[in-house]
């Protein structure tokens, strides 16, 4: 463990002691993403002469321009320099904004990508903290940690709406980029997948395994980040795990992946299978960009993802499905998931993945829906999409089984779920 030797330049207290603490919505000054504006971060790889090394801009409204409990879109973007800096390495760096802001006294950071959110405190806008201190922390902690990879770092901030929807729109075609990177690869000519613990500091005895037909479920690391997360860090977050003996194909076991999470979870998880959301399924720290939930009326599975704020057909919407599962303890029937993973072949593969799906938002279908199509027909239905029901359709189980009915949703002849 290192020690935080560097004094990060902010008006705030800054530690982990702060990470955990929550900005409710009386002590809002200002919020930014999580739905409610548009939101998005990313680290860049720069050349070495484009780079002004402690360079923070903003374009745009600062706090202190706005008025309490106020509104404001937001872009970090982070650009980083260095002989050993490169594209793999900017998901880890990216990845890293969520904790480094959260460590300060005031300001909540939730989700990541474009899907992010912070709060920042009244207390914290009192103390005269400036969006420019996101650049002050990252700059400082990035170069604390990172130093091996990195060193020139900039930062720019935009609160203007055109340019957070236009670097947005970039930056989704580098999230596709580097989540496409790990196509091709398959669980079974995999020995070794990834742990992910990053998440432990606020969920103690959650572990990620992170293979490469299931990414993480934040999604913002796949097996790929995870092994140049361990290249830099071979002591860090992210450590190889020999698979070992199959314990159950169908369901995703192993002796190897057990023994990890038995002793990282603290002897709290014995085990979990990677690709049930029956039995054992994987735990989550509540992250996740999506939840799926079991619809026992239905025989299927619904998912919902973090920006849909409505009710969904188990009964429960996303904040409360986070809060309930979001603890690091196994719970059948329900999974946190990526995005991207719903489209992954391993995807509740031991209860026939995506014929299963009987729910989802609309907005949720419409993103993946390329992805989604080319896995349907895989799996011998082209317009599954077409069949699954959204918010329009009903938001509870009687209300979506005359649709399925229909439609004649697969999930309706598949064995029963339970
Ligand atoms: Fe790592 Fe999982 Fe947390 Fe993502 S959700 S940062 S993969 S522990
Ligand atoms: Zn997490």
């Amino acid at each position: 463990i290192k020690v935080n030797v560097t004094k990060v330049p902010v008006p705030v207290a800054y530690g982990p002691a702060y990470e955990g603490e929550r900005v409710r919505g009386e002590q809002i000054y200002l919020e930014c993403g999580g739905g409610r504006t548009q939101m998005v971060e990313l680290v860049t790889t720069a050349k070495m002469d484009d780079v002004t090394d402690g360079k923070i801009e903003l374009f745009g409204q600062d706090v202190s321009d706005m008025p309490e409990g106020s509104r404001l879109p937001l872009a970090i973007v982070v650009e980083a320099a260095g002989h050993k800096m490169n594209e793999d390495y900017e998901p880890i760096l990216e990845r890293q904004i969520h904790h480094l802001l959260n460590y300060a006294q005031g300001v909540m950071h939730i989700g990541q990508r474009d899907i992010a959110w912070l709060r920042i405190g009244k207390s914290a806008a009192a103390k005269g903290f400036s969006l420019k201190h996101i650049g002050s922390i990252l700059h400082a902690k990035l170069h604390q940690d990172f130093g091996g990879i990195v060193d020139k770092i900039q930062i720019k901030l935009y609160t203007t709406p055109e340019k957070v929807a236009e670097i947005s729109r970039q930056s989704k075609k580098i999230y596709t980029k580097r989540d496409e990177r790990i196509e091709g690869m398959t669980d079974e000519n995999t020995e070794t997948f990834y742990s992910c613990t990053l998440c432990q500091s606020f969920a103690p005895s959650h572990v990620c395994i992170v293979s490469p037909e299931r990414t993480g479920l934040c999604g913002a690391y796949n097996w790929m980040d995870c092994r140049a997360s361990n290249e830099i860090n071979n002591i860090g977050p992210n450590q190889p795990v020999n698979k070992g003996a199959v314990i159950d194909a169908k369901l995703g076991q192993w002796s190897g992946i057990n023994q990890f999470v038995e002793k990282t979870s603290g002897g709290v998880v014995s085990h979990y299978n990677l690709y049930s959301i029956i039995y054992d399924p994987m735990t989550t720290c509540g992250c996740c960009e999506c939840i799926s939930a079991i619809l026992p009326l239905c025989n299927g599975v619904m998912t919902v993802n973090r920006e849909h704020t409505g009710m969904t057909p188990c009964g429960m919407k996303f904040t409360t499905l986070a809060g309930t599962i979001g603890g690091g303890i196994t719970t059948p029937g329900f999974l946190g998931h990526s995005k991207y993973n719903i489209t992954q072949r391993k995807f509740i593969s031991a209860e026939d993945s995506l014929l299963r799906l009987v729910w989802m938002p609309k907005s949720l279908k419409e993103e993946i829906r390329e992805r989604f199509n080319a896995r349907a027909a895989e799996l011998g239905v082209p317009d599954l999409l077409e069949r699954i029901a959204d918010e329009s359709v009903g938001t509870t189980e009687e209300e979506i089984l005359p649709f399925l009915e229909e439609k004649q949703h697969p999930a309706l002849t598949l064995e029963p779920l339970i």
